[in-house]
């Protein structure tokens, strides 16, 4: 498995460069007697990088900077606090660490941002402090924070299982990507308490990966990808965002080849051949007025990377 981008940015700091996601298949089960879902979820790692850098401090400190930025929670709820706390009292240590995020993915945009972060923090402090906690540690740790933060320490592409954390790499070839950020965030809770009240009463089918799916991921073939992607939680992001309907149908106009919600939303993506007709999709996303800004990327990207100094 790769791991998280880390990079180094100033003499005793460590920095890591980590991916955001989407997810190319989110096959959801019926809720669970714990409330989580059972799930089939192909994560795909996107080339849209946040880096969290890690300096020693005097104390756990937050900050954040980014067109995003104040949106993003500064105390011990950040999921990068949360991964420092978690590793500093594995090993006895006080998490005495200034953790600075520099904030490219969209936060609350279903892209896993957050996530992201927390498995930036991660393997950012366990390289500040020389721990060199193994692969398998780190990503207990991860699991632990949050179902999406394996996948974002791992990256490339894998299937998730169980509330998505138990994850199995799969092969990849390269896609091209436009995202459309919408305004606002959605809360992923409230959208899978959504998914649970538009699929009352219904027979929900136990979540399986598409083998269809996944052999189109594996031979890098975009137009097969586009007929096979899904997303189960399209419709309650929609029931809840129904403007959203109107920006899958601008990048489908300008020519992508599918067009599908994010993960819980509200961002939307749009696959296309390649990095000409992403500019081309992006800049009719922008002109339909139906976002708030795009951004283009190529899948797979290296899970969560420490960056030389
Ligand atoms: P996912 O795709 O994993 O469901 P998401 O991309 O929809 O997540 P995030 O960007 O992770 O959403 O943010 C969800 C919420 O998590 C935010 O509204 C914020 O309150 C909180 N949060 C905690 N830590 C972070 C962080 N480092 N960056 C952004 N949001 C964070």
């Amino acid at each position: 498995m790769s791991t998280a981008a880390v990079s180094t940015t100033a003499p005793g700091s460590v920095t890591v460069r980590v991916p955001a996601k989407v997810n190319v298949q989110l096959a959801v089960g019926a809720a669970r007697a714990d409330g989580f879902h059972d799930l089939a979820n192909v994560f795909l790692a996107v080339s849209l990088h946040d880096e969290v850098t890690a300096t020693p401090a005097a104390e756990l400190r937050v900050t954040c900077e980014g067109p995003d930025a104040d949106q993003v929670p500064l105390d011990r709820t950040n999921l990068a606090a949360r991964a420092a706390e978690l590793l500093a009292a594995r090993h006895g240590l006080e998490p005495a660490v200034h953790l600075h995020i520099a904030k490219r993915i969209p936060v609350a945009g279903g892209m896993a941002g957050g996530s992201a972060d927390g498995a930036g923090a991660l393997l950012a402090c366990d390289t500040l402090w020389g721990l060199d906690s193994s692969r398998e540690e780190l990503l207990d740790i991860c699991a632990e924070l949050g179902s999406d933060v394996p996948f974002s320490l791992v990256g490339e592409a894998a299937l998730g299982t169980g509330r998505g954390e138990h994850l199995t790499p799969v092969g990849a070839g390269t896609f091209h990507w436009v995202f459309a950020v919408a305004e606002g965030g959605l809360s992923t809770p409230a959208v899978f308490r959504e998914f649970d009240r538009l699929t009352a009463g219904t027979d929900v089918p136990v979540p399986q990966a598409d083998p269809a799916l996944l052999a189109a991921l594996r031979s890098g073939d975009a137009d097969a990808l586009a007929a096979a992607l899904s997303n189960d939680l399209q419709a309650a992001a929609l029931s809840l965002r129904p403007e959203l309907a109107a920006t899958l149908d601008a990048g489908l106009g300008a020519g992508a080849l599918a067009a599908l919600v994010s993960g819980s939303g509200p961002t939307t993506a749009f696959l296309v051949h390649d990095p000409e007709a992403a500019l081309k999709v992006a800049a009719a996303l922008e002109a339909s007025g139906t976002c708030r800004t795009t951004r283009t990327a190529s899948s797979p990207s290296p899970g969560a990377t420490v960056l030389p100094r």
